[in-house]
């Protein structure tokens, strides 16, 4: 069996792999990257937030992106009947970018993967990572290429950003089921005849169905949008009782008072996806010579678009730790990665968990708004998790939760 030899292997080409082989090449690492598909591949997960941009940038990845055109993403809405509630990423509490994008992921990742290449990287594609052993930090992963040859990679760390592939998880037994109610998802992209011209056409949308169900409408600067419906598990496999997931998403989209004349009569470009109970979790972050990083590791739930954020702030914390590494200092994986990554997870946890107890939802739609709060909550959906100056960061356990109470309160007296 051929050998190769590297400082850095990265599994899977995603953006979490990209962040981090681009930023381990501009710091002089030799990095390899596996790929196990072909690109462009089709994948979920459209919407971005923010803080993702931080990690373009410092990885040199924003230019080659913003060259692109795709959608800008200003903010964020949130519907519910006829209420109304929107985010406006210029009005958030602290620091941070006031915008982001919504992407084909197919084109977007695409574009990441060429840009890697550009720079340098030795990337292969259709080449799957099949096993891997560790002798202390060093490794050796054999992979198989599409031809079914097989060759032993060789590093002295890897990261694992295979996304739902979870290598590592499956091949070091790290899975663990995730603390969220099981809920799931159908998804297909339309060629969006029906748009109007301006804002409303390209603002993206989440529109409340129920309190655990909900809609999303991702438009992309290609004219083609992303339709979706979330829900428990169970309210799913009721929609797609017959196995149809293009009827299951025509029924959804009926549900939508807002866009069934808009999406209605419009076919879909692929037959629609269904993701069954999506959120998942893993014993460890990392271990000797590894890390873990995006949907190789945790995912929560899509409603706040949370998912490409921590793929791209683990890759690039990930990437810097190594580097630490190899220039033989001593890193402490547990507190300046597992925990900092989890600190970011555990917010997003509450306020997914709040969406879907309908608390959050009390705090979106109640009128007047609090412009106060509103704009911590905007700095949460942006990203921005690890700012302990912002209360709704600091306290997320406690605000959320106390104040939808005190709402629910007023409303009785009044
Ligand atoms: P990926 O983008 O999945 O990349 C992993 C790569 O690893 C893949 O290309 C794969 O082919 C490769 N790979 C797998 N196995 C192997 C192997 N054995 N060897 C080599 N390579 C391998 N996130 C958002 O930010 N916004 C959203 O709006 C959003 N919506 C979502 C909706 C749903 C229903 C779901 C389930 C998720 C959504 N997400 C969203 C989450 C988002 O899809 C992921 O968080 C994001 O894609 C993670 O990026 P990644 O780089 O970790 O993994």
């Amino acid at each position: 069996m051929s050998k190769e030899f590297v400082d850095v292997l990265v599994i899977g080409a995603g953006p979490s792999g990209c962040v981090s082989s681009s930023y381990l090449k501009k710091n002089n690492v030799n990095v390899k990257v596996v790929e196990k598909t072909k690109f462009p591949r089709l994948v979920v997960g459209e919407s971005l937030i923010p803080r993702v941009m931080d990690h373009f940038d410092e990885a040199g990845l924003f230019p080659a992106l913003d060259k692109m055109g795709f959608e800008k993403k200003l903010g964020a809405r949130f519907l519910r009947g006829d209420e109304v509630c929107l985010f406006d990423f210029s009005d958030k509490f602290g620091e941070g970018w006031d915008w982001t994008w919504q992407v084909p992921r197919a084109d977007f990742d695409n574009t990441l993967a060429q840009e890697v290449m550009n720079k340098g990287i030795d990337l292969e594609f259709e080449t799957e990572v099949i096993g891997i052993e560790f002798n202390g930090t060093d490794s050796i992963t054999t992979v198989k290429n599409k031809d079914g040859e097989t060759k032993e990679i060789h590093a002295k760390f890897v990261i694992d950003s295979s996304g739902y592939g979870r290598v590592l998880p499956r091949l070091l037994d790290l899975e663990k089921p995730s603390k969220l109610s099981p809920h799931s998802a159908i998804f297909a992209h339309v060629e969006d005849t029906n748009r109007e011209e301006g804002v409303e056409g390209t603002l993206i949308s989440f529109d409340i169905i129920e309190t655990e169900v909900w809609l999303w409408v991702i438009p992309f600067s290609n004219g083609n949008t992303s339709l979706g419906i979330v829900g428990p598990t169970e309210y799913i496999e009721k929609l797609i009782e017959n196995g149809d997931t293009t009827e299951a998403l025509r029924k959804a989209i009926s549900l939508s008072d807002y866009y069934v004349k808009r999406f209605g009569n419009v076919d879909f470009l692929f037959e629609p996806r269904h993701l069954k109970d999506y959120s998942c979790s893993v014993k460890s972050l990392f271990g000797d010579g590894f890390a873990l990083t995006g949907n190789a590791s945790e995912f929560l739930d899509p409603v706040f678009s949370s998912g490409m954020a921590f793929a791209t702030e683990g890759g690039m914390t990930a990437a810097k730790l190594a580097i630490r590494q190899l220039n033989g200092e001593k890193v402490d994986w547990q507190k300046e990665f597992a925990d900092y990554i989890l600190y970011g997870v555990d917010v997003f946890t509450t306020y997914v968990k709040e969406w879907y107890t309908g608390n959050l939802q009390e705090l979106f739609f109640h009128r007047p708004e609090n412009p106060d709060v509103k704009r911590k909550i905007c700095a949460v959906l942006a990203g921005y998790v690890w700012n302990k100056d912002n209360p709704f960061v600091k306290k997320h356990d406690t605000v959320v939760k106390n104040l939808a109470n005190l709402i629910r309160m007023e409303k009785q007296q009044q």
